[in-house]
């Protein structure tokens, strides 16, 4: 199923509830994280987006996530969305993929760029996201969804640069979006009102984490730059030493930030689960009655 169809339903009011996952690393043992997954498959959500390295499609990074979009899809029956980069791809690579996702019954891309990082080869084929969006809206009937950033992306020249340049995506042929994590609900809504006025009229689905260690944190803000009120900062200061405490803080925080978006109508979440079934159960069973 295409993920716009969950959201175009006719009569749909309720709120949908996604989960991302990544595939197993390098020599990480694939059944601790299968076993995850089965986890957070059991909770139903509407759909799970897998990531990818940032590598895409070059020399087979591809294969792991479409090998767990697929476990999700044919094995565990949730709806999938895999994610794809472009950075480092040529155009008969991304056809590949695209060709090896359609035979895995999977239906859906994250049509991403990928960070520049200068350990990755670059390739000239697609400079953006809205290039490779392009190129598989003319090549496949795989639907797909982009990535926004309600704190601007760290490479625009402001917000509203950032934001038109989204809407190249959304001409492109991108269906749905999914938000950047945020910890300030009130820059969501900021950017919502911004990217509705200039067009962009397909579902958001704003992106949450539940904060679970320091650590986490502070990898998180140095990839992502996403800023930090002050009434998170407190909880971090106070419970950094007390592991349980924080990620109990964590998952409370995340909890009352779904609960406000979902009370102000957001069209979806986008649960960065981290893999974590325990993480995402708790999410679940806080949030499940409003969805
Ligand atoms: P783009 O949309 O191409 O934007 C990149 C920059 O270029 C922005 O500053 C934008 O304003 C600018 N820009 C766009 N078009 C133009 C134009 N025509 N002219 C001038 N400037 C332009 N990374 C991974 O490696 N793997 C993942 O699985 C992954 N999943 C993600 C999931 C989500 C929900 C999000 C929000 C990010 C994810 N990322 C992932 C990170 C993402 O790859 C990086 O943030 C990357 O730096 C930008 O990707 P993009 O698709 O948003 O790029």
């Amino acid at each position: 199923m295409k993920i716009s169809t969950l959201y175009n339903k006719p009569n749909q009011s309720r709120t949908i509830f996604a989960i991302e996952a990544f595939p197993p690393k390098k020599d990480a043992p694939v059944e601790r994280i299968y076993a995850a997954l089965g986890e957070i498959a059991a909770l139903k959500p509407d759909y799970i987006s897998v990531t990818c390295g940032a590598g895409g499609s070059d020399a087979g990074g591809n294969a792991p996530t479409i090998a767990v979009s697929s476990l999700i899809k044919n094995t565990y029956g949730i709806e999938t969305m895999a994610h794809l980069t472009c950075v480092s791809s040529s155009k008969a690579q991304v056809l590949t993929t695209l060709e090896a996702l359609r035979e895995h019954n999977i239906e859906n891309v994250l049509a991403l760029r990928g960070d520049i990082n200068p350990d990755i080869v670059r390739k000239k084929d697609f400079q953006y996201a809205s290039n490779l969006t392009a190129f598989i809206n003319e090549f496949s009937d795989i639907e797909t969804a982009g990535a926004c950033y309600p704190e601007g992306h760290s490479e625009a020249q402001s917000i509203n640069a950032d934001l038109h340049n989204l809407k190249r995506k959304i001409d492109a042929g991108c269906k749905t979006l999914i938000t950047q994590v945020f910890f300030d609900n009130a820059l969501f809504y900021s950017f919502l009102d911004k990217a509705r006025l200039i067009g962009i009229d397909v579902p958001i689905a704003a992106g949450i984490i539940a904060v679970t260690s320091k650590s986490q944190i502070e990898r998180m803000v140095s990839m992502c730059g996403a800023s930090l009120p002050a009434k998170f900062v407190k909880m971090i200061a106070k419970y950094e030493s007390r592991p349980e405490a924080l990620r109990d803080a964590g998952i409370a925080y995340a909890t009352e930030q779904i609960v406000d978006l979902i009370s102000s109508g957001v069209d979806g979440i986008h649960f960065y689960a981290m893999n974590s079934p325990y993480v995402a159960r708790k999410i679940h069973e806080n949030i499940k009655a409003l969805l």
